[in-house]
């Protein structure tokens, strides 16, 4: 294993200015540590973008330092990486300890007063391995990579990728397979697995929930911890909207994460872990791609009654920091825990009067069921059938009529033609509109997983293409008319998607 770091004596410059506000402040859920060794470092990708958006100099990571810090293996001077502690609930049974087995927090950057994680994953083992490579694979970051930018593309809250560097080892997977490192930004990596962890700690629990709050919901730092605890209640409340919002965003793009475990449900209400992850091609509440998913458990349609159930352990977690008796507590959070289901069914309603051209609107809750149902019945793509409403009403009924027999969908279209009139929309106004919302390219399964085989025997072009295609999502090009294509369903039939790789 890797030597605790002396970032003392690293004289790395290639990443300045990093913080370590949670290492100093919260030292005990965190382990001073060090990345492997890279034998052959090679930077697959860099979001140039994201990186200028930090201040960091792109010159700088892509030099030899760049890449060193970049696949972890020397540490920027004066940094004081760390594996972080946490715990979870993981398919409902509870892990007392997880914590970054193959990840290392590099430490904090901020801009315009944004405080942000710098992170990487895959950089070797660590004192929570439990018998894990710490390493990683080229594919699955990649993939990692490729939907984090997709989700951000598509104004979905979400870690963000910076880089994607091969290792220059092998790593037995499916095989052996080239090793990556994959650095990413986030918010924070605070997880209500962290608050599982910290609540058995005891005294840190406290200055964690501080911590987070004023580093995601500064505006209730001035409520009183004491008493009633209300700002504890407050922050559980903000958590509980930012992630209702959240799973509404996934629920409108059918995104299907694929192991909402509690270690992976962020506080600051960011997507997190993009292992498992897949889009839906045709909409079927049932659909489910992982592996080792075998009951269902994280089925597109049961992502927010699952977040709510993640909701439910964080609340448990702050029960001593409120109230005066433990049924004091217990009443106070199942009061917000409560206002869930209105959060969400709030945001999605207001997500889909959007996607059909309704935006600020309320819509009859049976157009939007029927519509579903309707989906799923005729296996229409979930993507694709928005497009195609808004063409319907260009007078284009090419893509509708590919999608579903007319005499199945005329009178829903009746209705729905009725609601836009009603509230006094245009038919041309209305489809630009819902244009805007629903995305023409997502990462189609079948595309990413040939773009990463390929990427895997060492052929980028192809990832490269789709990660440019998928961070425009809107942006209809007569030559990108591939990849608006479902997969077929031979392929469909067989895939899966697999954690931890
Ligand atoms: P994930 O499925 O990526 O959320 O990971 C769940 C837990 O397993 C985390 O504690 C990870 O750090 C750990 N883990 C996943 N893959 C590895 C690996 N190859 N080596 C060590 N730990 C791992
Ligand atoms: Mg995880």
């Amino acid at each position: 294993m890797a030597a605790i770091p002396d970032s003392t004596v690293s004289t790395n410059t290639a990443v300045a200015g990093l913080e370590s506000t949670f290492a100093d402040e919260l030292g005990a859920l965190t382990v001073p540590w060090q990345g492997a060794p890279a034998p052959d470092p090679t930077l697959l990708v860099l979001n140039e973008q994201l990186a200028a958006s930090l201040r960091l100099d792109v010159q700088a990571l892509r030099s030899e330092d760049g890449v060193g810090v970049l696949s972890g293996s020397t540490a920027p001077a004066g940094a004081k990486p760390v594996a972080m502690a946490y715990a979870g609930h993981q398919f409902g049974g509870y892990a007392p300890l997880l914590g970054d087995g193959r990840a290392l927090l590099l430490g904090e950057l901020t801009n315009s007063g944004q405080r942000v994680d710098l992170h990487l994953k895959g950089s070797g083992r660590t004192p929570f391995s439990r018998g894990g490579d710490g390493f990683a694979v080229v594919g699955p970051m990649l993939r990692e990579y490729l939907v984090s930018e997709a989700m951000y593309a598509l104004g979905i809250p979400t870690t963000r990728a910076l880089s994607v560097v091969a290792t220059g080892q092998h790593v037995y997977r499916h095989g052996a397979e080239p090793g990556a490192v994959l650095a990413r930004v986030a918010a924070s990596h605070l997880r209500v697995g962290t608050f599982e962890y910290a609540v058995r700690q005891g005294e840190v629990l406290q200055p964690l929930a501080d911590y987070a709050i004023a580093r995601h919901y500064p505006e209730l730092t001035e409520l009183p911890a004491g008493g009633d605890g209300s700002r504890y209640v407050a922050f559980f409340e903000a958590v509980v909207e930012a992630q209702a919002s959240l799973v509404a965003k996934w629920m409108l793009t059918g995104f299907v994460h694929g192991v909402m475990n509690t270690d992976n449900t962020t506080v600051s209400g960011e997507t997190i872990d993009y292992g498992p992850c897949a889009f839906l091609d045709a909409f079927d509440p049932a659909a489910v791609f992982s592996s080792i998913d075998h009951g269902g458990r994280y089925a597109f349609g049961n992502q927010p009654a699952v977040l709510k159930w993640n909701l439910a352990r964080f609340a448990e977690t702050l029960l001593t920091l409120i109230g005066s008796t433990p049924d004091d507590a217990i009443a106070a959070v199942s009061a917000v825990l409560d206002t869930f289901d209105e959060r969400y069914d709030g945001h999605y309603a207001a997500g889909m009067a959007a996607k059909l051209g309704l935006a600020g609107k309320a819509i009859d809750r049976s157009v939007v069921d029927d519509l579903l149902t309707l989906l799923e019945e005729s296996s229409m793509d979930w993507t694709g059938s928005f497009r195609a409403l808004a063409d319907e009403l260009r007078g284009n009924s090419t893509p509708l009529d590919g999608l579903v027999p007319r005499e199945r969908i005329g009178p829903w279209l009746e209705r729905w033609r009725g609601a836009l009139t009603k509230h006094g929309r245009g038919a041309a106004e209305t489809a630009d509109a819902m244009d805007c919302v629903n995305p023409l390219y997502i990462p189609r399964n079948h595309q990413l997983d040939a773009a990463l085989r390929a990427a895997t025997d060492g052929e980028l072009a192809p990832f490269e293409k789709l990660l440019e295609v998928v961070t425009h999502p809107f942006d209809r090009r007569d030559e990108w008319s591939d990849y608006t294509t479902p997969a077929p369903p031979s392929f469909s039939k067989t895939f899966q998607t697999f954690c931890g790789t």
